[in-house]
């Protein structure tokens, strides 16, 4: 349709030709964004420009990629490369924080496709103690060691009860909360037994559970150590809670002598000691190939971080490697008992 110099189209011929329905340039024109060459007045209809065409087709590509009518009217009234840069990286972030949450989703409902499986190896050694206070649950989803206090009466009963509770209550619901309900009545049976007998009993709990809503967790409570492997490179998940964790948290201690403080092994929270415990817990990511350390801090009283890598990373069934640990620290004569737990992925 010719009219006057311009060529001019119905909103229907203009749609066709743009790409955008009839529907969307009513509300781009009513949002100021494309507003029509020519409203015929007796009849309504609205007439838009070959002119326009251009910006029509600018505006449907923006669109397209997801841009708000608002940013295109300012984008338009001042068309910038830079903008156009930030758009592309906002869209990445988007898409990456997208994928991140699908993924997520896989390892949280334990699909088909995230699915692993977990191999546990153990080894434990009194060492020069005259008795071995630390106890093990190498379970099918449920992996702890604990280490029976020492100085307190009973270390050995604290430990395999806490951790006889851990597993029995776990086993009944294996979620995130089943879990932290299971830490809550660990801590309440060697409460419980220790006010009975008339004694104190108490021991630390490091936990690496696979739970039904979250996936992997870890959880832990005194000087037990958690620490994964991936790749090769060693990380601990855990933070001890001793005085001396707690001076270097503080910067209030140098960490040169952490290691050698005298009172590095005193627990600023243990399971049993009091009516309640507080644990610290953590999702973590299990990928194919990661192996898991769950240990006591026997072993990392003798060992290094690059002997524990080194003693990982060699390879072999978690037993072996258990073992091999173990045997390393005992050989250095490792004051205390000594207990290592080797969780492989895959
Ligand atoms: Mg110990």
């Amino acid at each position: 349709m010719l009219w006057g110099v311009e060529e001019m189209y119905s909103i229907g011929e203009f749609s066709a030709r743009c790409g955008l329905s009839a529907k969307m340039l009513r509300s781009y024109a009513a949002a100021g964004l494309l507003i029509p060459a020519l409203v015929d007045r007796s009849s309504g209809y609205r007439y838009y420009s070959a002119g326009q065409l251009h910006r029509a087709r600018v505006i449907a590509l923006l669109r397209q990629a997801d841009i708000a009518i608002e940013e295109i009217t300012r984008f338009l009234g001042r068309p910038d490369a830079a903008q156009l840069d930030r758009w592309d990286r906002e869209i990445v972030d988007a898409s990456a924080a997208r994928r991140q949450a699908l993924a997520d989703a896989r390892a949280a409902l334990a699909l088909d496709g995230a699915r692993v499986e977990f191999r546990a190896g153990t080894a434990t050694h009194r060492s020069r103690r005259d008795t071995n206070e630390d106890a093990t649950l190498p379970g099918e989803l449920l992996f702890a060691v604990a280490d029976g206090i020492g100085g307190l009466d009973q270390g050995d009963v604290a430990s395999q009860l806490a951790l006889d509770t851990l597993g029995a209550a776990f086993a009944a619901d294996g979620s995130v909360a089943g879990l932290l309900a299971a830490c809550r009545a660990a801590n309440e049976a060697v409460w419980r037994r220790a006010a009975d007998e008339a004694t104190t009993m108490g021991t630390t709990l490091a936990v690496l559970a696979v739970t039904s809503d979250t996936h992997a967790v870890v959880l832990h409570v005194g000087d037990s150590r958690l620490y994964r492997l991936r790749a090769g490179r060693l990380a601990r998940l855990t933070t001890d809670h001793t005085v001396v964790a707690e001076l270097l948290r503080h910067g209030e201690l140098l960490a040169e002598v952490a290691d050698t403080h005298p009172h590095r092994n005193v627990l600023t929270r243990a399971v049993g000691v009091g009516p309640r415990v507080e644990a610290d817990y953590a999702g973590v990511s299990c990928d194919r190939g990661d192996r898991f350390l769950l240990c006591t801090d026997g072993l990392v009283d003798a060992l290094p971080d690059k002997d524990l890598r080194a003693g990982l990373a060699a390879g072999g069934e978690p037993r072996a490697a258990a073992e091999s640990l173990v045997a390393s620290a005992v050989g250095r004569g490792a004051e205390d008992n000594v207990t290592a737990m080797v969780v492989d992925v895959r």
